[in-house]
């Protein structure tokens, strides 16, 4: 089972300007064949379908840990998103004057027609996100084979993704899902070293470019060695992916370490409501009646 925090896994901050074209770009981490969409899913249903667990419990903990983790991250995603789109059209409900003729010059339609300006399960193109980005074939060789090469596949696209937008919340999000996807990239290479006895880890890192190149990855790898920490992201369960995560980190050589418990997390941003898209709609809404109810429960609102 999974337990949820009304909390966001990072700070972002408020874009300089609206940028519906960044969002475009940005949902590719989200929703595409990389994206944070699929290794949600391929660790999730790897996790459920384990066979032998007891035998192989420090794998199934390693893959469980990461899976939840991988929420947080296509929450933080969806924010960043939100976020861009915030502001791109002029707000109002008069319908003559076009106040959605801004949308026609941004890539991706959808966040204005299919949603209230904000994030969709699909990539950088539109495509919707699918199934068929699932790998779960039951053999652990494989399997951590294939998580290996999906993060190092999820971390080319967002080199890429980072050095088309200068945005400072998409490189914010970025940059902080880079030093994350690391962790998992060392994480799934350690695990097959552990099986095997390869040296996996002398691979890391794909592609050959450090963190420390990033900016914003750079600071929260040397302010809270972020690259450092596996989150077991529950409250007693999952420990034993700390036989597997030990030792020195491949590239800096400091001790990796496990963490119980998930990402402290942040208040998420407030979004403003968007008229001109009858979002949220709700007009009939009685704040004051859900007040009175909420005080004779004892609540506040
Ligand atoms: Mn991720
Ligand atoms: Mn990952």
């Amino acid at each position: 089972m999974i337990l949820r925090y009304d909390r966001l896994a990072i700070e972002l901050p408020k874009p300089k300007n609206p940028s519906p074209n960044d969002a475009a770009a940005v949902q590719e981490l989200l929703g595409g064949k990389f994206g944070e969409m699929s290794t949600l899913m391929n660790y999730t249903f790897q996790s459920f379908n384990f066979r032998g667990r007891d035998r192989l419990r420090p794998f199934y903990d390693l893959t469980c840990s990461i899976a939840a983790e991988e929420y947080s991250h296509i929450e933080a995603l969806s924010y960043a998103i939100n976020l861009l789109l915030t502001g791109t059209t002029v707000r109002g409900t008069d319908p003559e004057p076009a106040p959605l003729k801004d949308a026609t010059d941004a890539r991706n339609t959808y966040h204005f027609i299919a949603s209230g300006q904000a994030a969709l399960p699909v990539d950088s193109m539109g495509n919707f996100w699918t199934g068929q980005n699932v790998f779960s074939s039951g053999n652990l060789k494989l399997d951590l084979l294939h998580n290996f090469f999906l993060e190092c596949g999820a971390r080319a696209n967002k080199m890429r993704v980072y050095e088309m937008v200068s945005d400072p919340t998409a490189r914010a999000v970025i940059g902080y899902l880079l030093v994350r996807g690391g962790v998992h990239v060392v994480a799934y290479a350690r695990a097959l070293e552990k099986l095997t006895g390869v040296e996996v880890t002398k691979l890391v890192p794909v592609p050959e470019l450090s963190n420390k190149a990033f900016p914003e990855a750079r600071k929260l790898e040397e302010q809270q060695k972020l690259h450092l920490k596996l989150y077991t992201f529950s409250p007693e369960d999952y420990m034993k992916a700390g036989i597997i995560w030990n030792g020195p980190h491949p590239e800096d050589g400091q001790p990796l370490e496990v963490i119980q418990g998930g990402v402290p997390g942040v208040p998420y941003p407030k979004l403003e409501e968007e008229p001109q898209l009858n979002a949220p709609g709700a007009d009939g809404y009685d704040p004051d009646m859900f007040n009175s109810i909420a005080k004779k429960m004892g609540m506040k609102l």
